[in-house]
């Protein structure tokens, strides 16, 4: 095979995100026009981007409320306070996530417990169980990173057993499922994501979605709804809200209309899309399996999963050879994010990171895993030849490393022994 072409590069830029669909931009334009770009009217809720918006979400998600909001963070910080977290009350999450969720945890100026995940990549549930005893925390903030869903049965179980409350961040994990059931639908609430590398882009935004009336109405009046929150279609009432509206300061969360105009036609795109996401997904995923040294982390056979990226583990390499695939992996035109690196990189993070946390101990198990996992993004755009490209720069980078260092073995081998055979 010798050939003097060099190997063959990625030309896609994965960090494209796809277009908004014409209906939004055209809905956009015309609110412009009309510079109403508040979330609140004049007119009728259902003429009212946000208020539209919310009521379809929840029933894309299968809730009875959904509360917009301006990002992902805030939902979460949101739900952490309608769920009742205080100052000072622990707070459990799993360790594999991205630092905006430890980031609600703090910002409801509560204390997160980090949690050990396993190897695929998922909270380990018996440290669920060990932590949920020893902190006494009241609230899990479970962490669907990267679309992974963990043993929902288990999760439960212990929040059951502990009287737990469940708050889902579900940043990664719209249009997936756990034995038919939507990941969502879990918790007492759930926080979703609308910020451009989510499966919802309006560059930012976030939903909070429950079924409980009295977080709902919280929510309302925290998001900043004045005493307009008669506008929300997605609402448990006045009855409800009244009785807490001067118990609930406005903490100004709002999602703007011109977010909610470009939101509403991709949500009706994204069954569509997720379906075309996930082929993207198993293609590359299966192009890396190819490869001995790589493992993708493993997704239930029973749960449904939408995948906006690709997660996998290098096996048997340490800090310096990871380093080096990445490098020759780069000079291709492939950019893989490392969440074992030194330092936080782009969106990957690690509990190491989060000095803001407080001390919580070695976590070994949540260190071991990360120290060989990485990510790459996977915009729609990507066609199969792309996706085959993708997996075979990074089997090509991993075996050239492996390569070099056996060599570098064999060598050092080599001289010793004959440095020994000439001894005298
Ligand atoms: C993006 C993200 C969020 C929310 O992020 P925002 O940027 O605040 O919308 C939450 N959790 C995870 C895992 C995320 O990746």
């Amino acid at each position: 095979m010798a050939s003097d072409l060099p190997p063959p590069r990625l030309t896609r830029d994965l960090t494209q995100p796809e277009a908004i669909p014409e209906a939004g931009i055209a809905r956009a334009l015309e609110l412009m026009r009309s510079g109403r770009l508040f979330r609140y009217g004049e007119m009728g809720a259902d003429q009212l981007d946000v208020s539209r918006l919310e009521e379809e979400f929840a029933a894309f998600v299968g809730r009875r409320y959904c509360v917009a909001v301006n990002s992902g963070g805030a939902a979460m910080f949101l739900a952490l306070k309608v769920a009742g977290v205080a100052p000072g009350d622990p707070v459990l999450v799993n360790g594999f996530t991205l630092a905006p969720v430890p980031g609600a945890i703090l910002h409801a100026a509560a204390k997160p417990v980090v949690v050990e995940i396993g190897r695929d990549c998922v909270i380990d549930p018996d440290d669920l169980v060990r932590k949920a005893s020893s902190s006494g925390a009241k609230v899990l903030l479970l962490s669907h990173m990267r679309g992974h869903i963990a043993d929902m049965d288990r999760v439960l179980e212990t929040c059951t057993g502990h009287g737990i409350a469940l708050v889902e961040d579900c940043a990664h994990a719209l249009c997936t499922s756990y034995r038919g059931r939507t990941i969502g639908t879990f918790g007492v609430s759930a926080a979703f994501s609308a910020q451009a590398y989510k499966h919802l882009n309006a560059g930012e935004g976030g939903f909070l979605v429950t079924d409980d009336p009295v977080m709902a109405g919280r929510a309302i009046l925290h998001s900043g709804s004045y005493m307009l929150h008669g506008q929300h279609l997605s609402t448990p009432g006045p009855d409800v809200i009244e009785t807490l509206s001067e118990h609930v300061p406005n903490f100004s969360m709002r999602m703007s209309a011109l977010s909610a105009a470009i939101l509403r036609p991709q949500l009706a795109e994204l069954p569509r899309r997720a379906e075309r996401w996930n082929r993207i997904h198993d293609r590359i995923a299966a192009g890396l399996a190819r490869s001995q040294h790589l493992r993708v982390p493993e997704r239930g056979g029973d749960h449904a999963y939408s995948a906006t990226s690709v997660q996998f583990c290098v096996l048997g390499l340490d800090a310096d050879a990871m380093e080096a695939v990445l490098e020759r992996a780069q000079a291709r035109g492939l950019p893989i994010k490392w969440f074992g690196a030194e330092r936080q990189a782009g969106f990957t993070s690690a509990p190491r990171h989060w000095r803001y946390a407080g001390d919580q101990g070695p976590l070994t198990q949540t260190h071991r895993v990360l120290a060989q996992l990485c990510d790459i993004r996977t915009p729609l755009s990507l066609t199969d030849a792309e996706c085959d490209l993708i997996a075979e720069i990074v089997r090509d980078a991993i075996e050239a490393v492996v390569a070099a260092r056996r060599d570098g073995r064999h060598r050092q081998k080599a001289s010793r022994s004959s440095s020994q055979g000439r001894e005298p």
